[in-house]
């Protein structure tokens, strides 16, 4: 054959028309070709690669898979700036610095418990009579050494911080336990971990437990990269019970030998800088914040700027709630003396004066307002131009409720309503006020919050302001289920529904300058209608799709003409028409 093995290279899939084009040949002849294949398509019909290059084999082609670029499925995050500040210091001025960390894993293998735990067997806590205060991190000893722990436990903590791009922590402890292995949370920890490209040590809880099968869980983390140490891999699991309080000790020197490995710095005399990471306002104290120092030292009367927040440090108490003058790297405190509630996850840094702090603040504030005037809302109302822009196929929802028992039949509600075209995700669905873990999910995964009995804290109202991200409040749940079942019922691409106007039978094809073949036709069936879609059949296969762009009766132009008529019918761009031909005229609407 004249193509006589010329490689051409298809796609997976690929329509008929664009088929054609490529072998140069009419879609007619490749649908005839198809046919004889036994396979039926029309010209705007798909075929897979395989049926492809049957086909086109037949012309003599060889086709090649169509090489695509691989999607790269890990995400690696930035470097948090943090981070990039500390190894842009002067290398003779690093010290070691205790190792920060944090706990992740799937709900209910024991999180809560472990950091319990970890607290309680310290005897510097213990000795001050019981933590007083909770700011969301806390400092254990171990041989003499400390390890910092943020107490913020939970995915919408850490994505919080990771959507901040400053993600705090040093080292991940995931908690797998024994009795349940890797669950869907837990994977999405180690997928976590590793986009901030921190180390993971596994603590393989609830060991005491009677069904515990730790070497089931080795063998799951090590389908997962996470090859046990034990097993000639570098990822230490340790077996620990949270409840029993045993492997506590175990579990904390391997966080120290990691740390170890890790060059866990900073310099101490440095710039100051650190991470946000709680902060509240307290009637009677104003803004309480709880800030993890990541390089320099904090003293009390230092002038600080927090994301959009700023103000001269009253006081700096330690975790346990005594006042200090003094915080070095990795240690976290919590200060009194902003003059705003700062987002978790902000970077904060030390300032001259409160000159210098409010230039950038006013400067930070003036860039916010450009990038929520530029940034796409997720709102109700914009879902259905998101949709049909063909940026959304499902709606996100973060669901907050007063009451479990109104959370259920929302989330039943709610669930009903996503059965049809569009999908409803519910992310997440607890009780309790919304927050700003609530506004920052929703944010990262252009979701809309809906509350029902509760309230938006001021905070996380301003945070929805500045991300963008609607907050709708309900107190009947019928209003919440019509508003959204209008939204979806917005967003549901509009039916098409074809409507026949007519038909007609090729009698002659003339050759005309201006449109080349012209098919003479006689109307068999309703009218034909100039500017309507058109398909042309040949027997029973369709050979062409697409606008009936010119009609004539005689020698004039028509609009439209009627059943028993004849009339000259021309294609845009189309002349293979023969005789004995059909032609079904139609509307779509
Ligand atoms: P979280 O959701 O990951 O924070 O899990 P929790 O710390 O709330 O623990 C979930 C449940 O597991 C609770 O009922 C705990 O008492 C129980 N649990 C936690 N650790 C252990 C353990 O080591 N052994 C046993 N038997 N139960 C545990």
């Amino acid at each position: 054959m004249s193509n006589n093995g010329t490689k051409i290279e298809l796609p997976a899939s690929i329509v008929i028309r664009d088929l054609a084009q490529i072998i140069e040949k009419s879609p007619i002849d490749l649908i005839k070709k198809l046919m004889t294949n036994g396979v039926m398509a029309t010209i705007n019909q798909t075929v897979d690669f395989d049926t492809a290059a049957i086909v086109v084999a037949e012309y003599g082609f060889e086709a090649v898979a169509e090489i695509v670029e691989e999607e790269v499925k890990e995400e690696v995050g930035e470097v948090p700036l943090w981070r990039q500040m500390i190894a842009g210091e002067d290398k003779s001025q690093l010290k070691a610095r205790p190792p920060v960390v944090t706990i992740l894993g799937h709900v209910d293998h024991g999180k809560t418990s472990l950091l319990d735990a970890i607290r309680s067997t310290d005897v510097a806590a213990g000795e001050a009579g019981g933590i007083t205060q909770h700011i969301g991190a806390y400092q254990v000893e171990m041989k003499g050494r400390l390890i910092s722990f943020l107490d913020t436990p939970g995915h919408a903590a850490f994505t919080q911080m990771r959507a901040r791009g400053a993600q705090g922590a040093d080292i991940v402890i995931l908690v797998v336990a024994a009795d349940d292995g890797v669950m869907p949370q837990t994977r999405e920890a180690i997928a976590h971990a590793k986009a901030a490209r921190v180390p993971i040590v596994v603590a393989l809880n609830k060991v005491d437990k009677p069904n515990a099968n730790p070497d089931r869980v080795k063998q799951q983390l090590a389908e997962m990269e996470l090859v046990p140490d034990d097993w000639g891999g570098n990822t230490m699991v340790v077996p620990v019970s949270a409840k029993l309080k045993k492997g506590i000790d175990d579990l904390l020197e391997g966080v120290l030998l990691v740390a170890d490995s890790n060059d866990i710095k900073a310099n101490p005399a440095g710039k100051v800088i650190g991470t946000v990471i709680e902060a509240e306002l307290d009637k009677s104290k104003g803004v309480l914040a709880t800030l993890l120092v990541q390089n320099g030292t904090l003293e009390a009367g230092d002038v600080v700027v927090a994301g959009t927040a700023y103000g001269k440090l009253r006081a700096i108490n330690d975790f346990k709630g005594k006042p200090i003058k003094k915080a070095g790297p990795s240690t976290p405190v919590a200060v009194m003396g902003l003059s705003d509630v700062p987002s978790a996850g902000d970077l904060f840094e030390v300032v001259k004066s409160e000159k210098e702090a409010r230039v950038i603040v006013t400067e930070r504030l003036d860039a916010l307002k450009v990038q929520a005037q530029s940034r796409k809302k997720v709102s109700l109302e914009d879902l259905f131009a998101n949709v049909q822009a063909g940026e959304a196929k499902e709606l996100n929802l973060i669901v907050k409720a007063d009451v479990q028992g109104s959370l259920d039949p929302i989330v039943t509600e709610l669930n009903k309503l996503g059965e049809g075209e569009i999908g409803l995700n519910i992310l997440h669905a607890e009780t309790g006020n919304i927050g700003n873990n609530d506004v920052m999910l929703a944010s990262a995964s252009k979701a809309i919050i809906i509350g029902f009995n509760v309230q938006a804290d001021v905070d996380a109202r301003r945070m929805a302001e500045k991300e963008g991200v609607d907050i709708r409040l309900y107190e009947i749940i019928y209003r919440m289920t019509e508003d959204i079942e209008k939204a979806l019922n917005g967003m549901l691409e509009p039916k098409l529904v074809e409507k026949v106007l007519g038909k007609a039978q090729v009698l002659q094809v003339f050759s005309a300058s201006k449109f080349g073949k012209v098919a003479g036709c006689k109307v068999t069936d309703g009218e034909l209608r100039r500017g309507a879609k058109v398909r042309l059949y040949r027997s029973s296969d369709i050979i062409y799709e697409g606008d009936l762009s010119s009609l004539r009766h005689e020698k004039d132009d028509v609009k439209e003409i009627r059943q028993g008529y004849e009339c000259g019918v021309g294609f845009k761009s189309f002349n293979n028409i023969e005789p004995g031909d059909t032609l079904v005229c139609y509307i779509v609407e």
